[in-house]
């Protein structure tokens, strides 16, 4: 078990760490990739550096973890849920924490279709684990393509009569469990008016469902935190001074918090949220 889980190792994620290591406490790192830094090309403003390269910054912050020991692991988180501790999950693997900073950068804009917002939480779903068993014996839509579609199918299908899983347009990727159906057609509307009914495809075919749950591209900072009941608004988690959200032990940091998309803000917040999760694991104790 793990004092805390730092999700994500942009300077985010990595600032949290430092902090957290050198106070003597047992921290792992999970990143997917180089996040926003590996596509920026030139960094002009950041504090030290006249000019650096984006991959080279964060080779600089990989190597600051590396110099102090600092477990990181490169997996795409999939899941968090909270019970006496925090379990997180990836694509492989399952770990707890007493205490986890969701790192994760700028949560992707969600996808544009009409009717989808207005039934939210009624019949569309962000949370395949926290909602499967309002769908048993029914039929429930996954709308992703990827591994963490992969996932929230695989909690459904043991679950509901039958998992159909909407690719919109692209090819499956994800290791999708034998029993799902895919429909690859474009959704063209969300049907249902004080709940989800079902969606029309582009060929203007209706197809009957009691939940769609929304799984598309990587799980993002947005809907991780939406998992554990944490308070989002305008598509960012909502944190306080302390960078904690409203559930106890979940800070955030960097860009998936409201402000500005820098690199020096998405430091300073690493350093509030590790210095905070500190606060928080020593009062456990
Ligand atoms: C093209 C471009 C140019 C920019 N130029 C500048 C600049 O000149 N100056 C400046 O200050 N800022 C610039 N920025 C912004 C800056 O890069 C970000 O503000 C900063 O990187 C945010 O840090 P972060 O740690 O919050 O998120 P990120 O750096 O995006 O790191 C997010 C981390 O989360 C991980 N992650 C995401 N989802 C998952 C998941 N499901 N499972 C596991 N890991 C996950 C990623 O792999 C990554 O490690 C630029 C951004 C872009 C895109």
């Amino acid at each position: 078990m793990y004092d805390v889980i730092v999700l994500g190792k942009g300077p985010a994620g990595i600032q949290a760490a430092v902090y957290i290591k050198r106070a003597n406490l047992n921290v792992l790192i999970i990143g997917k990739d180089g996040g926003a830094l590996a596509k920026t090309d030139k960094v002009g403003n950041y504090y030290g550096f006249t000019q650096i390269s984006g991959p080279e910054l964060l080779e600089e912050g990989y190597k600051h973890a590396r110099a102090l020991n600092i477990e990181m692991i490169e997996e795409e988180v999939t899941g968090l849920s909270f019970g006496l501790e925090y379990t997180v999950t990836t694509t492989q693997n399952t770990y707890q924490s007493k205490a986890v900073i969701i790192a994760t950068g700028s949560p992707r804009a969600t996808v544009r279709i009409p009717n989808l917002k207005e039934l939210e939480g009624r019949g569309v779903s962000y949370c395949a684990i926290c909602d499967a068993f309002f769908y048993r014996k029914k039929i429930v839509g996954v709308l992703g393509h990827g591994d963490y579609a992969a996932q929230e199918a695989h909690e459904l299908v043991n679950v509901a009569d039958e998992v159909i899983v909407f690719t919109n347009g692209l090819e499956p990727i994800g290791h999708f469990d034998p029993k799902v159906r895919f429909v690859k057609d474009r959704i063209k509307n969300v049907v249902g008016q004080d709940r989800l009914q079902g969606i029309t495809l582009e060929n203007d075919q209706v197809i009957e469902l009691s939940g769609l749950f929304i799984a598309l591209g990587s799980a993002s900072a947005t809907d991780l935190a939406l998992k554990i009941g944490a308070l989002v608004e305008n598509n960012k988690i909502i944190v306080d001074e302390k960078k904690q959200t409203n559930v106890p032990g979940l800070f955030a940091a960097g860009d998936c918090t409201p402000g500005v998309m820098q690199i020096a803000k998405a430091v300073g917040d690493g350093c509030v949220a590790g210095l905070e999760s500190i606060a928080y694991i020593r009062n456990l104790k």
